[in-house]
């Protein structure tokens, strides 16, 4: 195999192909995270609702949920209750992603099930410790 042409970006790194769930409707926030998990070798499937994200997470298993809290349809909250409910994808590590800093927002998310909480605007370099101390005990 050919050495890559394209420089590893620098700090965290990841295994290559790692799978990454996002739902997120908002194009714009999509639009950035695609290309940040991808400069990081991940790939990343996008679903635009919670009731999305609840339908397909069973069928791609991937390896970690980034879940944004408002989303039409099914919000965050409802769809993180749903896979942790479900044994298929109970064990799936979600990162909840909210707009608001309101207080109790944290709490919400992890009564919810989520293993962890960002607010945005995303700091990446948080982002990615928080994805790979996950992926490495999970
Ligand atoms: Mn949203």
């Amino acid at each position: 195999m050919p050495v890559s042409a394209k420089p590893r970006p620098k700090g965290i790194s990841f295994r290559p192909g790692v799978r990454v769930l996002v739902a997120e409707d908002h194009p714009g926030n999509a639009s950035v995270l695609s290309s940040m998990l991808q400069s990081r070798g991940m790939e990343m499937h996008l679903v635009t609702n919670g009731l999305a994200a609840v339908q397909q997470c069973p069928l791609m298993l991937p390896d970690i949920i980034l879940m944004d809290v408002q989303m039409p349809e099914m919000d965050g909250l409802e769809a993180t209750r749903r896979l942790k409910a479900d044994p298929r994808t109970a064990s799936i590590p979600v990162i909840c992603l909210t707009a608001y800093a309101m207080s109790g927002d944290r709490e919400r998310c992890l009564e919810a099930g989520a293993d962890a909480y960002l607010s945005k605007p995303l700091n990446f370099r948080e982002l990615f410790e928080l994805m790979a101390s996950m992926l490495k005990s999970g």
